[in-house]
């Protein structure tokens, strides 16, 4: 039985401060919920603190990003292996911002995939059309060839461990949600791809996520979708009382 996943995206927000009183209060109000994993992806300067005090909790830590290399002169980026050191268990890897931003591409993605793997790390990877590719009637062409490219040449262990992002890029912090029937139709393609290239075995394994502006209030329809094995949520994650809510949806 896969556990679902409610992963929490701070992109760049929060002090250490603000990081540690928001993850103070969201581990004292979901201390008793052991049916799903809850993780906080707090921004680097934050993980150290975040890490010291969630120890011993429900509630585990992820990078928002990380770097393919194990060290050396890549001024300014962090390696797999500190953020492992600084206790996260996850890092997510190609989040549509990355990839607007900072042109990050499938190919990139995949490496970064691969470095997380190394240090143990399980990484999170996006997926997710724009609305102009939408609109262009090419979601499906597009998502195929992110699946192919950005989650290829793992082994069968890692086809399994991996974690998918299902993200529309129109939907993440537009507060337009996609509806649950269009999450559903592409998660279910998101298995189909997955089992050609790993079997069915790890397309019935992997955790896909949906994520894009999901909040308390929209999130008992989607909830009704069989496939989708968790979210991750951006602006409703920087408020305890709003995670909060989303986590015990699954209770
Ligand atoms: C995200 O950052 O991955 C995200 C889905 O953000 P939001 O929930 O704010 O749309």
């Amino acid at each position: 039985m896969k556990k679902p996943l409610m992963a929490g995206n701070w992109k760049m927000n929060k002090t250490v401060s603000e990081a540690v009183g928001l993850v103070k209060t969201l581990k004292n109000a979901v201390s008793d919920v052991m049916n799903i994993e809850i993780l906080v992806c707090p921004a680097f300067t934050a993980l150290y603190a975040v890490n010291n005090e969630i120890r011993g909790s429900n509630i585990n830590l992820g990078a928002q990003n990380l770097f393919l290399e194990p060290k050396g002169a890549f001024t300014g980026e962090i390696s797999p292996m500190m953020i492992k050191d600084i206790g996260c268990s996850y890092a997510i890897i190609g989040h549509s911002e990355r990839r607007q931003y900072f042109f990050e591409t499938n190919e990139l993605v995949n490496k970064k995939a691969k470095a997380a793997f190394v240090a143990t790390l399980v990484p999170i990877v996006c997926i997710g059309e724009t609305l102009k590719e939408r609109e262009d009637n090419v979601t499906f062409k597009v998502i195929e060839k992110q699946i192919r490219e950005s989650l290829s040449g793992f082994t069968l262990e890692q086809s399994c461990s991996v974690v998918i992002a299902y993200e529309p890029v129109w939907a993440i912090g537009t507060g337009k949600n996609a509806y649950p029937e269009q999450v559903q139709e592409i998660h279910c393609f998101i298995r189909k791809i997955y089992e050609q290239m790993y079997g069915k075995n790890a397309a019935d394994k992997v955790r896909v996520l949906y994520g894009g502006s999901v909040n308390p209030r929209n999130v008992s329809d989607l909830m009704k979708k069989p496939d989708i094995d968790g979210y991750l949520v951006g602006g409703a994650s920087l408020e305890a009382e709003s995670f909060t809510k989303l986590i015990r949806y699954f209770k």
